[in-house]
């Protein structure tokens, strides 16, 4: 039995390349006893928009991608990602950082040699070790990668598409796993979720290869089962550029209102250089 999900953040329209990715897990999960569930990660309060849950539902609907049972809202699930939370802490794998954004452009800016990850700058690990706290701010909570890295041992994931992938535990370095404004992370509540939800298929867009060494790491520490990852292209235009995430043109919505139909929109997909077969 395969189960697949599609993790929409209801903080804007559902657009080509989300109704792409919803599409790839519709379709891998698209048999007898098979599942497609919706979760949304909605987390970061501050960019949510509440009518934006129903909008992206009646997008997949009109799109004919239909989920199983009630969609999860991550909002809901805070106390499970702070469990995760305390059971890293009891590892050892996390520490306190203080640093404000700035404190760690400014750090960076003063270090011959910034470590460098697939998309720029890595946190450059100022927090790790620290002694005396400030005692007047809440910090977030860091990996300490390298801890990490020590515990676990070599892993992997495979993937449909990228195959066989080995894990570097440093490729993004000491990733924040928890917020200090909203005391979880993406990393944090997607593995948490996908175990809660049994997820046997994690489908998304390539873009979040690197995440997904972070993500197995987690669930190595945390004792989760290891689901199998598909990591799609990206939907492009005729150029071959990515669409722009925002570009209105895109939104199901308008081109639901263009006059366009489900199946003619289904065919702009199968005719992009995405399809994973
Ligand atoms: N909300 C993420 C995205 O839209 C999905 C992340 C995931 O599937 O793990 O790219
Ligand atoms: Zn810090």
């Amino acid at each position: 039995m395969i189960t697949t999900r599609f993790a929409p953040s209801p903080t804007g329209k559902l657009h080509l390349g989300h109704a792409y990715a919803a599409k790839v897990a519709y379709d891998l999960a698209n048999k007898e006893e098979s599942r497609f569930l919706v979760r949304f990660e909605d987390i970061d309060h501050t960019r949510v928009r509440p009518e934006y849950y129903d909008e992206i539902l009646k997008d997949l609907e009109w799109l004919g991608l239909s989920w199983d049972g009630e969609p999860w809202r991550q909002k809901d699930r805070l106390k499970h990602y702070e469990k995760a939370l305390e059971q890293l802490k009891e590892l050892s794998v996390v520490y306190p950082c203080y640093c404000t954004r700035r404190e760690v452009e400014e750090e960076l800016a003063h270090l011959a040699q910034a470590p460098q990850g697939p998309e720029g700058p890595l946190y450059p690990g100022t927090c790790r070790g620290l002694k005396n706290a400030p005692r007047d701010r809440d910090p977030a909570w860091r990996l300490d990668s390298k801890k990490a890295a020590s515990l676990i041992g070599p892993l992997s994931f495979q993937d449909k598409i990228h195959g066989d992938i080995k894990i570097v535990p440093e490729l993004l370095g000491d990733v924040i796993l928890a917020r200090k404004d909203i005391g979880t992370s993406y990393h944090l509540a997607v593995v948490v979720d996908d175990a809660a939800q049994e997820i046997t298929h994690v489908t998304r867009g390539e873009d979040l290869l690197p995440s997904t060494h972070v993500h197995r790491i987690l669930q190595s520490l945390l004792g989760l089962p290891e689901p199998k990852y598909l990591h799609h292209e990206l939907v492009t235009d005729q150029s071959g550029e990515r669409l722009a995430k925002r570009n209105d043109a895109q939104a199901i919505a308008s081109l639901r209102k263009r006059g366009i139909s489900a199946e003619e929109v289904k065919k702009m997909f199968s005719t992009a250089s995405c399809s994973p077969n």
